[in-house]
């Protein structure tokens, strides 16, 4: 497989020391051998292309997954559990003067509808995934940003008929929200779910109506064979009529060729503590169980989660390598504290990193993939993929199937276009990076 990052990223390096690793062990199923058919193929058992599955599934389809690992072996399994608004990365004035007003408005609708649809899920199946979090709170990282978040939060309310909270800097320990932060804004949309539950508990379902999941089975080449898709994998192949691409973060340049350039890898970290003591809360003055994010361009976001650990990620990191991996535990545990200065004092055994993914347009991408017969794919979604990701899953699926009964704004179908540089194309990330650091001071 041609990827565009140091080998480590791609290895079990990252998750060697993940608190979901030691608490969730993966769901693992068999390898691929032999020749299997089926009417769709997809690649990849995350969030994404588990939801396809099961759509699919559900409607009779036929339905093989292949991954490379295990199920919820990339970002679905690592992530901060945050199911919430989210999926672009592109500002709302851009993206109305680049789509037009009513498919920005579409667009944004469609963040909610996808919390609603993995809402939906959950409470349907009744599956434990410990949730918690009554929607999510904004916490500004510095006097500016309180104004900024109180005029979005307005703004959303307008759209989705929710009202928001503001919690003015004077109240936040009060509220439970006690750190190194100057206001909130609660939005009273999204709640916080164990990722690894919900992954595992998705290709449960979806194995349960049929679909096939076959773990440790890396796609090696996806080629044509008149009107079939043929994968190989290394002890065996998959022909299907159809290919679903649900690789995000950890996609490979040739696995279709039409990938290549088109996606961005960039890295989010998570750290865990042991599980802090009522007094060690109240000392902090965060004893809240929103999750939560700061306004800073590459966020922290946290959680206090049901059995007393705090959850503390970060966004940022350029380089993909062990020693840049070891470097960012330091990194984020020296933020953790400064933002917790009580909890210096606490431990925190647990941390991991991965891959999430942009997109050049900063848009995420779910449909036909355009002058390719039976080629779909599913990619983007800027960090916020757990609700995002499991919707376009969906769509995908519904785009197979012939279905219109989920919104599908346009702008998920525009079709990302490729990045200059290449495989070097991280590169770009540099100077971003920095301008963001700038912005986050
Ligand atoms: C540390 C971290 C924290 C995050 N926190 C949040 C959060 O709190 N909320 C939120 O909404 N989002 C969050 N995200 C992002 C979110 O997890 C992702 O957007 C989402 O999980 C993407 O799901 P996916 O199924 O598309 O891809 P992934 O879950 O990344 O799955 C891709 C799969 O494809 C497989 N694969 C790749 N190539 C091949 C091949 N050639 N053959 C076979 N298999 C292949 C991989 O093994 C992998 O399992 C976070 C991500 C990270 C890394």
């Amino acid at each position: 497989m041609k990827r565009i990052c140091d080998p480590f990223s791609y290895g079990d390096g990252p998750v060697a020391q993940s608190f979901w690793a030691d608490t969730v062990p993966l769901p693992t199923r068999t390898s691929l051998h032999g020749e299997e058919r089926a009417e769709v193929a997809i690649i990849g058992a995350g969030v994404t292309g588990l939801n396809t599955a099961l759509r699919l599934s559900r409607a009779g389809v036929s339905v093989v997954v292949l991954d490379a690992k295990q199920v919820g072996w990339g970002a679905s399994g690592r992530n901060g559990g945050f199911c919430c608004l989210g999926g672009a990365m592109m500002g709302e004035g851009r993206m109305s003067k680049t789509f037009g007003q009513a498919a920005t408005r579409d667009f944004y609708m469609t963040e909610k509808a996808a919390v609603d649809f993995v809402d939906q899920i959950i409470v349907d199946a009744g599956w434990d995934v410990d949730r918690h979090s009554d929607g999510e709170t904004i916490l500004a990282h510095k006097p500016a940003a309180m104004a900024r978040l109180t005029e979005e939060a307005a703004h959303i309310d307008s759209l989705f008929g929710t009202s928001s909270t503001v919690v003015p800097k004077d109240a936040l320990r009060q509220n439970g929200f006690g750190g190194a932060f100057h206001g909130a804004v609660t939005l009273p949309v999204g709640f916080a779910l164990n990722p690894r539950k919900f992954v595992g508990s998705l290709a449960g379902a979806a194995e349960a109506t049929g679909a096939r999941i076959y773990c440790d089975s890396p796609v090696l080449r996806a080629t044509r064979d008149g009107a079939h898709w043929v994968l190989a994998s290394p002890n065996g192949q998959v022909r299907a009529n159809k290919l679903v691409i649900a690789t995000n973060g950890y996609s490979s340049e040739q696995i279709p060729v039409w990938m290549a350039g088109r996606f961005l890898p960039a890295q989010s970290s998570i750290i865990v503590t042991r599980p802090l003591s009522q007094e060690e809360q109240s000392a902090q003055g965060w004893t809240s169980s929103q999750m939560a994010y700061d306004s800073r361009k590459l966020i922290h976001y946290f959680r206090l989660m049901p059995d007393g650990r705090f959850l503390f990620g970060m966004r940022g990191g350029i380089s993909t390598t062990e020693s840049v991996h070891n470097s960012t535990r330091e990194k984020i545990r020296a933020h953790f504290e400064r933002l917790f200065p009580k909890w210096r004092h606490v431990e925190t055994p647990w941390f991991h990193t991965g891959f999430v993914c942009l997109s050049r347009d900063l848009t995420p991408f779910a449909g036909a993939v355009p002058n390719e017969d039976n080629l779909y794919a599913a990619f983007a979604y800027h960090g916020n993929g757990v609700a995002m990701g499991s919707y376009a899953g969906a769509l995908l699926a519904n785009d197979i199937l012939g279905r219109s009964d989920l919104p599908h704004p346009d702008i998920l179908r525009a079709a990302p276009k490729r990045f200059p540089l290449g495989q070097f194309r991280r590169l770009l990330m540099y100077p971003a990076y920095v301008g963001f650091e700038v912005f986050d001071l």
